[in-house]
């Protein structure tokens, strides 16, 4: 921690709505649990979302928020669902984990996902990507929860997919899109549909014009913020490990585009992230 630069300035009820703090990269790195949550609320993180990505990263996700939550002053949570990188694994077990997770321990467990479609790795054939994304958007329209939804260059396939089941204002479930790196008119549908959009450290980097314009044009009652740790690190920290004690840049810089206070924007992308996960 000591050679990482912390934001300076005293911050605090940050809701980092997705960080994968179970990531093995942390280990290799000396970073336990404790360390990470301790960084974490030191830099005034009150709350964090741990998502799954697959079965096994779910459980993981899940044994974490019953070990750990409040623990250290912050309040965990977590999602369950097999990303599209995974597509290809899913079956029936894996679907009735996920209906069995989001009903049995809902509270802990507040989103389905993440969930899409990723054309740039084509991990699993995107046949079967958009398969078993519609599967699970199923199971999410049938729980009536929030899906966190990871695209990458795909978006025409997934706008198209998601609005069978997203109709325009009468949706009973609605998503995040995270790590949102669509264009202007993608988010605009988007954001008709009821979704929130969550940013991450690119965001921070130097002529990143597209995030800036989506940002300006995006309702503040609809921005999250995010690590997606342990990658995406923020400047100025790029080339180590992210954690979410990093997340206050991803504030600072939508605080500055949107030209409010960091304390309200701590305050309103913490209060969006519990209404989109039904967080009291
Ligand atoms: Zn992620």
């Amino acid at each position: 921690m000591s050679e990482k630069l912390l934001f300076e300035g005293k911050l605090e009820g940050i809701f980092d709505t997705h960080a994968h703090i179970y990531d093995d990269k942390y280990e290799s790195q000396g970073l336990s649990a404790q360390d990470i949550l301790v960084n974490a609320r030191d830099a005034g993180i009150s709350r964090i979302l741990i998502p799954g990505d697959s079965v096994a990263s779910s459980q993981k996700a899940l044994e974490y928020v019953h070990e750990f939550s409040g623990k250290f002053g912050v309040e965990l949570y977590s999602s369950c669902g097999v990303h599209p990188h995974e597509a290809k694994d899913y079956d029936s077990n894996a679907s009735e984990y996920i209906i069995d997770c989001l009903s049995s321990v809902g509270d802990k467990v507040r989103a389905l996902g993440e969930i899409g479609l990723d054309y740039h790795y084509d991990l699993s054939p995107r046949d079967v990507q958009r398969e078993v994304f519609t599967k699970q958007l199923e199971i999410a329209r049938e729980l009536e929860v929030p899906i966190i939804l990871h695209e990458r260059e795909a978006t025409g396939d997934c706008l198209e997919i998601i609005k069978k089941f997203f109709s325009r204002g009468s949706s009973k479930i609605s998503g995040v899109c995270h790590c949102c790196s669509c264009s202007l008119e993608a988010t605009k549908d988007l954001l008709s549909m009821g979704f929130f959009l969550g940013f991450d450290g690119p965001i921070t980097y130097k002529n990143n014009k597209k995030s800036f314009e989506v940002i300006s044009y995006c309702p503040l009652d609809r921005i999250v913020v995010e690590t997606d740790s342990p990658y995406l690190t923020p400047e100025p920290n790029r080339g180590k490990i992210n954690e979410p004690s990093m997340v206050p840049f991803v504030v600072a810089t939508i605080a500055g585009i949107k030209n409010i206070s960091l304390e309200d924007t701590c305050k309103i992308t913490a209060s969006n992230g519990c209404t989109l996960f039904g967080i009291d």
